[in-house]
């Protein structure tokens, strides 16, 4: 159990994007110590600029829960901006290889911005804190870069999921074009993307998650999403034992079938805004995605696909 007085704690899902990662978001969120938040480093932009929908079915200007964290934030931190925020991340935050090695060098935490992006980036997980009085913040962000500023806030306890997905499953969720559908969860028009660039994203996000995770030691863990969706009982132990958290009382309502609820959430996959989610295996890729796809995700990604175990003649478990 936590208590008011435990150190923050913040159990962050590292990987590429369209790896699965609001199913497991939601199941933790569940847990009654936590709370989920969603893809955490769009909420600036998602929800306090754009006023996109919140799971909760309103837009993030009616939703409670986000206006007392905006308001809490804004308290906490004199002259603080939404703007200003989304200048700091579009600066720390944006996924470029480049920047991620440039943040190997300590000299660059020493910076004035990087002080007030830190500083302000800890409050925000503060006041989550505060308005949901729980001490275990789950946030999918995902990007790698953003975890290593994480590991970077005095007094926060990080744990890191790192959650892969085959880069065949990935490349065919991003070949899927989607329209808009604002109360859908569908913000703007998702574009195809060939599969040679959702594979080159997967690798390379794949290679810094990887990174970040054998560095968190025993507060790490690698999760297939396949193995997590057909024995999330036994993942949810593994998950539970690298983030401190007793899951049994998750893995309980599992298999008694329950579904479990969205937390509020203004970011992420449009599955949230059903409100609650099922595990279900969706093997959709092996069926869908064309021979010459197929070919062009193994001979980029073939490679860290191996040491993830996945084999080249995939069939459904
Ligand atoms: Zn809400």
């Amino acid at each position: 159990m936590t208590t008011s007085t435990s150190p923050l704690r913040i159990i962050y899902i590292v990987g590429a994007g369209r790896s699965g990662s609001t199913v497991l978001d939601t199941v933790l969120g569940n847990h009654p110590d936590a709370v989920s938040v969603g893809e955490l480093s769009n909420l600036h932009r998602s929800g306090w600029v754009n006023n996109e929908f919140c799971a909760c079915g309103e837009p993030a200007d009616g939703c409670e829960f986000w206006n007392e964290v905006r308001n809490a934030w804004l308290n906490a931190n004199r002259g603080a901006d939404v703007e200003d925020y989304l200048a700091m991340q579009a600066r720390f935050e944006r996924f470029r290889p480049a920047a991620m090695w440039r943040t190997e060098a300590s000299s660059l935490f020493r910076t004035a911005a990087a002080r007030r992006y830190l500083a302000q980036t800890g409050s925000l997980y503060e006041s989550i804190a505060a308005v949901s009085r729980r001490r275990v913040i789950v946030d999918s962000s995902k990007t790698p870069l953003r975890a290593r500023w994480l590991a970077r806030l005095p007094g926060v306890d990080l744990r890191l999921v790192h959650l892969v997905r085959d880069s065949r499953a990935v490349a065919w969720s991003r070949k899927k074009s989607l329209a808009r559908d604002l109360e859908g969860g569908v913000q703007h028009d998702l574009a195809s993307r060939p599969a040679w660039y959702s594979v080159v994203y997967w690798t390379v996000s794949n290679l810094f998650a990887a990174r970040l995770r054998r560095r968190a030691g025993d507060r790490g863990v690698l999760v297939r999403y396949e193995d997590f969706v057909s024995d999330p009982a036994g993942e949810l132990v593994r998950i539970g034992d690298a983030c401190g958290l007793d899951c049994g009382g998750l893995v309980r309502a599992l298999e008694s079938g329950e579904s479990f609820s969205v937390g509020h959430t203004v970011a992420g996959n449009r599955l949230r805004m059903a409100g609650q989610v099922r595990l279900k295996p969706d093997w959709d890729w092996i069926e869908q995605l064309s021979e010459s796809d197929r070919r062009t995700c193994w001979r980029l990604s073939g490679w860290l696909m191996k040491r993830y175990d996945y084999p080249q003649q995939a069939k459904a478990a």
